[in-house]
């Protein structure tokens, strides 16, 4: 797919714009917002973000819901941990600005191609998420063992994802989804995630 600049001219100042934008998890720019030895590159993931930046895509960063809630010395949690009214409400309440954004870039005829997650995320996957921790003492016997070993990847969305979504379907805004894999970031290609935009907007599961 290919984006034409575009050329406006505002009094005697031209502008080159693209028009089109993309939005992306926070910690595809930003790895260091992972939970410690989950960060699989440096800063950000170059195999996804430079081909868009260099066809002159813009950037949308989402927040990362889970570093602002309970910051960078988190546990790696699963999807049942974070399902629960106050982070869904924290995950709201990030999203104002995002949204505000949203609307005012598809108000002025901008495109917005889709949003990225990170698939195998609790908070962030679209595809997939994980799921099965059960909670408890960490350091009594016997939980952290249980837990790890009901630990799965399943099939379904994060919770800030699920958000997003219910908030962009109450404005009545469509946008295709898709995700970086968490488990082989840097395999994940622009061209990748693309095609992926393609089978979410078709309605075809993105591992197709
Ligand atoms: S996947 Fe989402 S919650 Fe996890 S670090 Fe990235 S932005 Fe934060």
């Amino acid at each position: 797919m290919f984006f034409g600049i575009r050329m406006e001219e505002k009094g005697n100042v031209q502008m080159r714009r693209n028009g089109s934008v993309v939005v992306l998890a926070h910690c595809l720019l930003n790895a260091d917002a992972k939970v410690k030895g989950l960060a699989e590159y440096p800063g950000a993931l170059l195999s996804c973000v430079l081909p868009l930046l260099e066809e002159g895509v813009g950037v949308i960063q989402l927040p990362c819901p889970e570093a602002t809630f309970l910051g960078g010395a988190r546990w790696g949690m699963t999807r049942e941990q974070y399902d629960t009214t106050a982070f869904r409400r924290h995950c709201r309440c990030l999203l104002a600005g995002t949204m505000d954004q949203l609307e005012s870039h598809l108000r002025s005829g901008h495109s917005v191609e889709g949003v990225v997650g990170v698939d195998g995320s609790p908070s962030c996957g679209v595809f997939f998420s994980c799921s099965g921790y059960e909670g408890g003492e960490i350091s009594s016997g016997g939980f952290v063992e249980r837990s790890r070993n009901a630990l799965r990847r399943c099939r379904g969305e994060g919770i800030f994802i699920a958000e997003l979504r219910a908030l962009l379907s109450e404005k009545g805004i469509f946008l295709p989804f898709s995700a970086v894999d968490e488990e082989s970031p840097e395999g994940t290609t622009w061209r990748e995630v693309r095609r992926k935009f393609r089978h979410d907007a078709d309605g075809i599961s993105g591992e197709a």
